[in-house]
């Protein structure tokens, strides 16, 4: 059995790749997220993705995948829903890419994630896989949460501090502190 693993970066694929093993999938990674910004951040979190897949031996395709115009035509048509958006851009096209080759199943990395709207991932996934001739593989992978940062630790892997796009980068930094003083330039 073929599963394509639509996978967000190094440190979420560890423990869904081991559980996909246990139950004898041949995986193969799609790295299709055009929602992380900037490009050096994008590429950093493909080479912890590639140590991942080497060390399990699995296939990993999607890299330079990155049409930030259609990312942002997407996200940008429904901005304060704007995470949805971004789930189904990825969703959708790892479907399609699952069926170019002729791969029939799929799931994602995004269900192992708490700071995520797992169920809004999990509707997607659903709704994407309807008369698309491609199973939706569904897991509740954060029982893992805690085992998959153990993995990482172990794999010595780059661990990334936001989610992905622009806005999450700022919710993430921003400092009360540097509003309105004088000492940011
Ligand atoms: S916060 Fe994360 S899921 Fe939401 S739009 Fe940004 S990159 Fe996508």
């Amino acid at each position: 059995m073929r599963i394509l693993l639509h996978a967000c970066c190094g440190p979420c694929a560890t423990y869904p790749i081991e559980q996909l093993l246990l139950k004898k999938y041949e995986v193969t990674c799609y790295f299709f997220n055009p929602n992380i910004h900037g490009y050096q951040e994008y590429v950093k979190r493909y080479e912890a993705l590639k140590a991942v897949c080497d060390n399990y031996n699995v296939k990993l395709s999607g890299f330079g995948e990155y049409n930030l115009f259609e990312w942002f035509s997407s996200v940008l048509k429904n901005i304060d829903d704007r995470c949805l958006s971004c789930y189904t851009h990825r969703i959708e096209a790892t479907v399609k890419k699952a069926g170019e080759l002729n791969i029939s199943n799929f799931t994602t990395t995004l269900l192992i994630s708490h700071k995520q709207d797992h169920e809004k991932i999990r509707a997607v996934c659903e709704s994407s896989s309807e008369n698309s001739g491609v199973r939706f593989f569904y897991e509740d992978f954060r029982k893992g949460w805690k085992e998959h940062w153990l993995i990482t630790g172990k794999l010595n892997i780059y661990k990334q501090q936001y989610c992905g796009c622009l806005f999450s980068e700022k919710e993430r930094f921003e400092k009360k502190s540097c509003h309105g003083s004088a000492d940011i330039l």
